[in-house]
């Protein structure tokens, strides 16, 4: 079962869900698979005691301008939906940072004279971690532009990783946002589990974020995080939409401070813990419901 833990804004406590999440079911001898697919800024290997196995690049296809079969017919600038190629009278430029590897360019120039090449994006670690279970993190390379390659990547590593170990649970910690990062990151999953924090912005971010998973149909709960009282639109709006909000962690100085230096020590914040089982109990019902739909 996959399962991601996907949030709107970044800071709202994801990797904190996450890494807890992945900690617990491990200590329950439970063999999980956690993949850092916040490739832009990967933190959660900060809190983990890990061994490096290897590191693969992040690689993409993208093409390369043969002057000595171009026919500067400026064909390639049209076909190019990403403005990644500019074609000048008597020379072509091709933009890596702008482009999505579509083989258009490449497939449709009359004199094949854009070569698609690979081109180092980033890089996927797999780690083996103390307590039992593998971490994987993806990492683009600094400016690079397209985050959600190497977010497909790290999570089509992280699925072949589990199928190659026979890890029934893997844990994603997603890329914030509602954007295609965030989309590639959960697009595979059987769960998500949305962290929010209540504030306006905490609630305007989630509602992006629930309607990327909505659209996606995926059955989602809400953890609201550095919980306080006084603010309650975000429970509103999570019983206007039939959002189960099945933990609440209150906010903590402490855990924030044990955050900061790295340190993750589940059992010594008993909400977090508690916490953790809701979101266990919440995963496990939904496997058995699922399965008894399948009958
Ligand atoms: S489509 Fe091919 S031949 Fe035409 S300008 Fe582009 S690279 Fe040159
Ligand atoms: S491969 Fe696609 S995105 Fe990249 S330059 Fe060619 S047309 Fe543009």
């Amino acid at each position: 079962m996959i399962v991601s833990i996907l949030s709107g804004k970044g800071g709202v406590g994801k990797t904190t869900i996450a890494v807890s999440l992945a900690k617990v079911m491990a200590k329950q001898q439970e063999t999980v698979v956690l993949a850092d697919l916040d490739v832009e800024e990967p933190n959660a290997g900060i809190f983990l005691k890990k061994q490096l196995r290897e590191t693969i690049e992040g690689i993409v296809y993208r093409p390369q301008w043969r002057e000595d079969l171009c026919m500067y017919c400026g064909k390639c600038q049209k076909y190019c939906n990403f403005n990644a190629i500019a074609a000048l009278p008597n020379y072509v430029i091709v933009f890596p940072e702008l482009c999505h590897s579509c083989y258009a360019c490449s497939d449709l120039c009359p004199t094949s004279a854009l070569p698609m090449l690979p081109y180092r994006i980033g890089s996927i670690s797999l780690f083996r971690v103390e307590g039992g279970f593998v971490f994987l993190e993806g990492r683009l390379d600094v400016g690079q532009e397209i985050a959600s390659t190497m977010v497909k990547q790290t999570r089509d590593r992280a699925i072949q990783e589990a199928e190659r170990e026979g890890i029934r649970w893997l844990v994603f910690d997603a890329p914030p946002g509602a954007a295609c990062a965030s989309r590639e990151a959960m697009i595979k999953s059987s769960a998500v589990i949305l962290v929010a924090e209540p504030t306006p912005f905490g609630l305007h971010d989630m509602k992006l974020a629930y309607r990327l998973v909505r659209e996606n149909e995926k059955p989602c709960a809400l953890v609201i995080n550095k919980d306080s009282p006084g603010y309650n639109e975000i429970d509103e709006f999570a019983h206007s939409e039939k959002i189960p909000i099945i933990a609440r962690i209150p906010y903590d100085p402490v855990l924030a401070q044990a955050y900061s230096k790295g340190d993750l020590s589940t059992s010594a914040f008993p909400e977090l813990v508690s916490a953790i089982r809701n979101i266990e109990t919440w995963l496990a019902d939904l496997s058995v419901n699922s399965k008894g739909g399948q009958k």
